[in-house]
């Protein structure tokens, strides 16, 4: 079918384009049916400016024109995937726009690697393994949503093939790890990861590397692990740089979305979302993979954007005050939730507990003390109101034999101890001394029905204990030691101060 020839005005929005850019104004592109004139006009627009942001960063006049210096830089090499086919793969794309249709892929010669794409559209993946130091549950839901970013923009489907063989799977190693010396992993620094083009369908991440999901220390596994599964589906580096398929790695931003450029390039392989239209997930989905805490500490309070932030995804800590004030914790931040259910904060952790860690593990208030314990790695802090008691921090994992890094903390009324939960385990605390009662740890099976790994747990007025892991609840008896209610916290526990937040979390 031939395209039908109409001319579309570029929208341009500076005026101070250089001469060598004029020929876009006047351009006649060809219009299929069906195109969105709004949405090409603005895509021919973000490569002239993409164009010069590259320039930029290579330091060559910008110009904004694909001049044979500029693409002479774009092949330089910059990262461990091979960039052989990056300039050609961006090309086409860039020619795929300004033509309106898809360009058919060059045949890749011989002694390249093996890119291409897979023939089928409903993938399966699997993590194989993960650092130990990361909750299996942040791991899983992290890579679900890197998966997601690429599923919501192309027609391609993944689902978590837990055991099963898998078309591609994510894995850790250390050093050489038998996919040739150029492959073997450097330690901390240097290679963070790479991946295997079609159909091979692996990933390979530096054990050696401190990876974090939320903390903003070490490198943002999400952000690595969605750059490498680009690469399994068959995608070359990108020139642009603010794209996720740059070689550059970086940290996530605020409002992070894939870039167009991103989007062209699995577009070009898959196809579009079967409904057409393509869906942008919302940062704020993804807000709690970057190092959130450190971007709103330069614009404090700046409007409600944030006002319930922790409603979207998962919390660090909960505990609740003698005057049934919630406080949640996440990142560098806390939220006070009060009686009737209004949210206020976030405010900055340490501006209320000088002395704190960045983040912390696990809180809990004691009724018996009225104070707050804290609990970060092997140590503890121990507050009334915003004074730190003499003597902390400690380190209560060799002093009181405490487990380090304890998923919650909970006040229990019933035993008027403190609890730590760990894993499978936990353990009966004097809160006092800090010291772990005789005969424990014991097995979380005491507990019947509460699940390991929870993100937090309280004790409220009405005598239940609520855990609280990702976007669940488990709501607690302790008379009778059985779990009687579970269900989603954001939407069935108005208490938590999130009705608006849950309703908007529908619409997505
Ligand atoms: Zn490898
Ligand atoms: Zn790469």
């Amino acid at each position: 079918p031939e395209s039908d020839h109409r001319s579309i005005q570029l929208r341009i929005v500076h005026t101070d384009w250089p001469a060598a850019l004029q020929e876009f104004r006047h351009e006649s592109l060809p219009v299929l049916p069906g195109d969105d004139l709004d949405q090409r006009a603005s895509s021919a627009n973000q490569v002239l400016l993409s164009c010069r942001e590259f320039q930029w960063v290579y330091h060559l006049p910008p110009s904004g024109a694909l001049d044979a210096s500029t693409i002479r830089h774009m092949s330089l090499p910059r990262c461990g995937v091979n960039d052989l086919d990056s300039r050609s793969a961006w090309k086409d794309r860039v020619d795929s726009m300004l033509l309106g249709r898809a360009v058919r892929r060059r045949r890749r010669k011989r002694f390249s690697h093996q890119s291409g794409k897979w023939y089928k559209r409903h993938l399966t993946y699997r993590v194989v393994n993960w650092p130990r130091y990361l909750p299996e549950h942040q791991v899983r839901q992290a890579v679900k949503a890197a998966f997601e970013l690429w599923s919501n923009v192309s027609s391609l489907v993944f689902w978590e093939a837990a055991g099963d063989p898998a078309d591609i799977r994510l894995t850790f190693f250390h050093g050489d790890h038998n996919d040739g010396v150029d492959n073997a992993f450097d330690g901390p620094g240097g290679a963070l990861a790479h991946a295997f083009f079609p159909r091979r369908g692996e990933a390979h991440f530096d054990n050696d590397e401190r990876w974090s999901l939320d903390s903003g220390k070490g490198r943002n596994l999400f952000v690595v692990v969605a750059h490498e599964i680009g690469h399994t589906l068959g995608l070359e580096h990108s020139p642009v740089r603010s794209a996720l398929m740059s070689p550059y790695y970086k940290k996530l931003g605020k409002d992070f979305v894939l870039n167009w450029d991103d989007i062209l390039s699995v577009q070009n392989l898959y196809g579009k979302p079967p409904r057409g239209s393509v869906v942008q997930l919302p940062g704020k989905l993804f807000a709690h993979f970057q190092d959130w805490s450190q971007d709103l500490e330069g614009t404090e309070h700046q409007g409600g954007d944030h006002s319930s932030h922790y409603c979207w995804s998962f919390f660090d800590a909960i505990t609740m005050d003698l005057e049934d004030n919630l406080y949640i914790f996440k990142g560098g931040h806390y939220w006070i939730v009060s009686k009737g259910g209004n949210a206020t904060g976030p405010d900055l952790l340490r501006a209320m507990w000088p002395g704190l860690p960045s983040t912390i593990d696990a809180a809990a208030f004691s009724e018996e003390d009225g104070k707050f314990y804290f609990f970060k790695g092997g140590r503890c802090w121990r507050y009334k109101g915003s004074s730190l008691d003499a003597g902390f921090p400690q380190k209560c994992s060799s002093t009181g034999d405490l487990p380090r890094h304890p998923d919650t903390a909970l006040y229990f009324q019933p035993l008027h101890h403190l609890v730590l939960f760990k894993g499978p385990k936990y353990y009966m605390v004097r809160g006092e001394s800090l010291q772990v009662e005789p005969y424990y740890p014991r097995s979380l099976k005491d507990w019947g029905g509460v699940p390991a790994m929870a993100n937090g747990a309280l004790t409220r007025h009405d005598g239940f204990v609520y855990f609280f892991r990702n976007d669940q609840f488990w709501k607690f008896n302790p008379d009778t030691l059985r779990v009687v209610e579970s269900g989603k916290w954001a939407s069935q526990l108005g208490w938590l101060g999130c009705q608006d937040a849950a309703l908007n979390q529908a619409v997505v």
